[in-house]
């Protein structure tokens, strides 16, 4: 069955200016690792429609995302958070980052597809119901679920987050709605500040402190993530994938390599493929050094060929 790769030429073009570490770059190195491996012949690749304002509502209130629709320039560069900025084609790349993940659980849901990576920019998961955040205007990964609810009826979504910081955007939007196990390990104390005192029953959340690799990494998912997802019986599981945890990666302190990102993929596979019917729906999110960032996320979809 053949793994879908989604993603959208005006995810290229929003561009928050020189030096901002959420670059087109990161697609683009993406792209070339995938090529250059080969792994580029075995995806089945779909461009990204542009989500629709009643599939942002779902997730976001109606006056952010009219704010952020009005913000949208025609010329040079607006800041709408301290490290988050919109150009003439950033509105255009966050309708299509959504709608990614839209189309990806379409086509799980119709069978076209069991596995999908969304690579797309602007990141999500730091996107709260009306307030955009660290380099994320549209939650992407919560668009894409509660379209699962809302048009294919699904009643459990477990959406799992190894981004080094914590997803408070998607904890924010899903807290409380028992149709969704939102499970992520983050950096802590660091940005966002969130998330190591959350107590809310659907919330699975596992602070790491810095300095910290593979092996407490490991243990978190295995001890923290996978009993409560395998118990929670997922129909899809869906994945916010930030790469910023790696080694390499000076944008956090924590020290994964290239194979805890396959690692972790195969766990949440193996559950899918148990209750889910292998779906999964991967979306990108953070990840800032290119190298890393595109070794990265060839590992993570090794795992869904269920290879190494
Ligand atoms: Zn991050």
């Amino acid at each position: 069955m053949a793994i879908a790769y989604i993603s959208h030429h005006d995810c290229q073009l929003h561009d928050m200016g020189h030096h901002h570490p959420e670059q087109p770059a990161r697609l683009s190195a993406i792209n070339d690792r995938l090529i250059a491996t080969g792994l580029e012949m075995v995806l089945h690749q779909f461009d990204a429609p542009q989500a629709t304002r009643e599939q942002l509502a779902a997730v976001h209130d109606v006056d952010y995302i009219d704010e952020i629709f009005a913000a949208a320039p025609t010329e040079g560069i607006v800041w709408v958070d301290g490290d988050t900025a919109m150009n003439k084609h950033s509105l255009d790349a966050a309708l299509h980052a959504a709608g990614a993940t839209i189309l990806g659980v379409d086509l799980v849901m119709e069978g076209k597809a069991k596995q999908v990576f969304c690579a797309v920019r602007p990141p999500g998961h730091h996107a709260e119901r009306h307030r955009a955040m660290g380099f994320c205007l549209f939650n992407n990964i919560a668009v894409g679920a509660y379209h699962a609810v809302n048009k294919h009826g699904l009643e459990r979504i477990a959406i799992v987050d190894f981004d080094v910081h914590h997803g408070n955007g998607t904890e924010d939007i899903v807290t409380g709605d028992e149709r969704m196990l939102f499970c992520s390990t983050f950096q802590h104390p660091y940005y966002p500040h969130s998330g190591y005192d959350t107590t809310a029953a659907n919330i699975a959340n596992v602070p790491i402190a810095g300095g910290s690799g593979s092996t407490e990494f490991r243990t978190a998912v295995e001890k923290y993530w996978l009993p409560r997802i395998e118990a929670f019986e997922p129909e899809l599981i869906m994945i916010s994938a930030g790469f910023d945890a790696h080694q390499a990666d000076d944008m956090g302190g924590l020290n994964l390599v290239d194979a805890d990102y396959n690692w972790v993929t195969r766990r949440l596979c193996e559950i899918a493929d148990k209750t889910a019917n292998s779906r999964v729906v991967s979306a990108l999110e953070g990840g800032y050094e290119l190298h890393a960032l595109a070794r990265s996320v060839e590992a993570h979809l090794k795992a869904f060929l269920g290879e190494n």
